[in-house]
């Protein structure tokens, strides 16, 4: 009985320790988004088709659906500006408790590269990615899945927090642009971040 009483006990520590861990560090009160390049820094660009725009357009999006979700949001940009990579990180990392969410397009040589992927630079960077992934494969995908990747750049080092980037799709292959040129396609991508954001937060 005593024994049982003991395991019963330990079971619940560990509920409550280990099991309360992660939602401890999952916990954010702020999304910082920002939505890559602006200005004279185009990013991808084949004809009328400018990365600064859509990343700018899903950003909003984005925005509006956390907000709408009771989640307090800070874009790094919300027009057409230049912002350098280590200031982007700078502001994400002025605000406590929260994470950073970076939107580009991709661009490639080869025109059959297609897909959406997500890349991070930390472990709670990683967790947050493969959710993010996860929800835009389920809701927007229809050009693939490149997976969740480590990656080195320089928005993701910089920050102190929990942080990602996500390539939504290519510039330079057909199939995606067209679907970026489309604001259904655009909403359906920033409420699929928004939900594996959400879901981050648990
Ligand atoms: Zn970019």
């Amino acid at each position: 009985m005593i024994s049982r009483f003991i395991g019963l006990a330990c079971a619940i520590f560990l509920v409550l320790f280990i099991g309360g861990q992660p939602l401890q560090a999952a916990a954010f009160s702020t999304v910082v988004i920002d939505p890559g390049h602006g200005a004279h820094d185009f990013g991808a660009n084949r004809g009328a088709f400018f990365e600064k725009h859509v990343a700018l357009d899903i950003s909003r999006r984005l925005e509006r659906f956390l907000r709408k979700n009771g989640v307090r949001t800070v874009m790094t940009r919300s027009t057409d500006r230049f912002i350098p990579l280590g200031t982007r990180a700078e502001i994400g990392n002025r605000q406590g408790r929260s994470i950073f969410v970076s939107v580009h397009v991709n661009d490639a040589t080869r025109s059959a590269a297609a897909g959406l992927e997500t890349f991070y630079h930390t472990s709670e960077g990683q967790k947050l990615a493969a959710l993010v992934q996860r929800e835009m494969l389920r809701n927007a995908s229809h050009g693939g899945n490149r997976g969740v990747k480590y990656a080195r750049f320089k928005v993701l080092r910089a920050s102190s927090r929990p942080a990602i980037l996500v390539e939504a799709g290519f510039a330079s292959n057909a199939g995606d642009q067209r679907r970026l040129r489309d604001p259904r396609y655009r909403e359906a991508l920033a409420q699929s971040i928004g939900v594996g954001v959400l879901k981050y937060r648990g």
